[in-house]
């Protein structure tokens, strides 16, 4: 062979590993070079902690729903630093079963930074070794965002610094309406931390449903986190025994333990050669790359959030498999990116596939909308007011739905479902002649009788 290895893959998180691990196994000699942990970030800092969090969170309000239905849990107590290093010890067993896969496979593993040299060489930062391979697949992820010009920023803490605090705060001050600063605004609040959300917009959740985002800033607001509006945080100032003083646009001030940035992540292309090695990037710096995640350089692939296409663990993986599908075992496969579910873990979750009615009233049309809110059955014997709400799109000429929004306990896993029966284009009226299931919240999904609105309705 021409070169040292046929595959070489910059970056061991989740999309990286699978391309490894699939090649090796197709035959390929491939190693992978991850400058941090194996792992990246879904099972390191991101959606695996980060659902760990969800669930100790959950406890507070499990124990004050118990109440109504016979239970006394006065003594109930919560150590942030047990849940901390549970968490962590299972995210680092997570890691060695990720090498010991790799390992398994064949696939050699060189914990060290990669830099491309030109399109068919890579050198190592720490060992300076350079290596050649007849194809590069860069899988090198996302960090966090930080304001560059905002006065003390750096005071300010992320989603990484999170997962590994000293000490819960007894307060929190999150900028932010999304993904991130949902699910962390969320956590926090659940374990009894004094919580603010500051976000730019008018509401909370832009890209999702109308009806979602009001209902799920709505009950947010109910469980005491604050939520301001048509803000954000102009600078931070050090106070005494390591509180900040926060100063908002809206001239507010807010004294607090901690600030969390959660304003978006970036892709991890700086410094790593790619631009005079031939490979083109984005506005935002991602790698451009076409539907087989080819980047303009012949020998250099690139999948997941490093491509800024739909930064979720489940695309970075499709891609992963899609890409030796079509190199390594002669079958050309491009992942299909339309109808992608995603679940946001907020209290309400919510769950969310296919259009949002602004979306499919201007793209199809005349559309039929259907809602449901109800209080599910377990919180009306707790005495807890949180709603669910559900809502599906259908396009009007062809019956099919389009889109499915839940906002709700269990809505995540909900929507997996639900997203099988969009992505095969069912009909409402096949919705309709599912039986349902009793008595659950899912059943509503299948007993939507009568839109809410018709046609070109203007939403609420
Ligand atoms: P999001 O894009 O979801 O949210 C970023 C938020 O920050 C938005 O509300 C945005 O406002 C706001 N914002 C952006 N720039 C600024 C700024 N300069 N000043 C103030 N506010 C700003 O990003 P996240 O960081 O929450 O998450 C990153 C990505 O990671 C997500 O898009 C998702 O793909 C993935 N993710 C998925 C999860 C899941 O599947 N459950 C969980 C966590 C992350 P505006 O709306 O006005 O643009």
């Amino acid at each position: 062979m021409q070169y040292d290895y046929e595959l070489f893959v910059i970056g061991a998180g989740s999309g990286g590993v699978r391309a490894a691990r699939l090649a090796a196994k197709a035959g390929a000699k491939v190693v992978i070079a991850e400058q941090v942990q194996v792992g990246g970030t879904c099972v390191l800092r991101g959606c695996v902690p980060k659902k760990l969090l969800v669930y100790g969170s959950e406890f507070g309000q499990a124990f004050r729903d118990a109440k109504g239905f016979g239970w006394t849990v006065d003594w109930a107590r919560f150590d942030w630093s047990i849940l901390r290093d549970h968490v962590q010890a299972e995210v680092n067993r997570l890691s060695g079963l990720y090498i010991k896969n790799l390992d398994g496979a064949g696939v050699e593993v060189i914990d060290d930074r990669a830099i491309i040299v030109d399109p068919h060489t890579v050198r190592f930062t720490a060992s300076g070794k350079q290596i050649t391979a007849e194809r590069i697949l860069v899988a090198a992820g996302g960090h966090t965002s930080r304001p560059a010009d905002i006065p003390g920023q750096e005071l300010g803490i992320t989603s990484t610094d999170a997962f590994t605090l000293d000490a819960l705060p007894a307060s929190i001050v999150i900028a932010g309406g999304g993904y991130i600063a949902l699910e962390f605004a969320n956590i926090f609040s659940g374990l009894g931390v004094e919580t603010t959300l500051v976000y730019r917009g008018e509401r909370i959740l832009r890209g999702f449903d109308h009806d979602i985002r009001a209902h799920v800033q709505a009950d947010m607001q109910r469980t005491g986190i604050h939520i301001m509006c048509g803000s954000t945080i102009t600078g931070i100032a050090p106070l005494a025994e390591n509180r900040k003083l926060v100063t908002l646009s809206n001239t507010m001030r807010l004294e607090t333990d901690h600030v969390l940035w959660a304003i978006g992540r970036e892709p991890n292309t700086n410094g790593m050669g790619l631009e005079a090695a031939g490979v083109r990037l984005t506005a935002r710096g991602a790698v451009a790359v076409d539907e087989f995640s080819r980047s303009s350089a012949p020998s250099i692939w690139a999948i997941g959030d490093v491509t800024d296409r739909i930064n979720l663990t489940p695309v970075a993986i499709r891609e992963a498999v899609a890409f030796v599908e079509t190199e390594f075992m002669g079958r050309p496969t491009a992942f299909d990116h339309a109808d992608v579910a995603s679940a946001v873990f907020s209290r309400p979750a919510v769950g969310s596939v296919g259009y949002t009615e602004e979306q499919a009233r201007e793209k199809l049309g005349k559309i039929r909308v259907f809602r449901t809110a109800f209080r599910p059955m377990k919180n009306i014997l707790a005495g807890n007011e949180q709603r669910t709400l559900m809502k599906l799109i259908v396009a009007a000429e062809s019956d099919r739905v389009v889109g499915v929004h839940i906002a709700g306990p269990e809505s995540p896993d909900l929507i997996q479902l639900a997203a099988i029966a969009i992505k095969a284009g069912l009909t409402k009226a096949q919705w309709d002649a599912t039986c349902a299931v009793h008595p659950t919240a899912a059943e509503e999904l299948v007993l939507m009788g009568e839109p809410i609105s018709h046609d070109n309705e203007a939403p609420a």
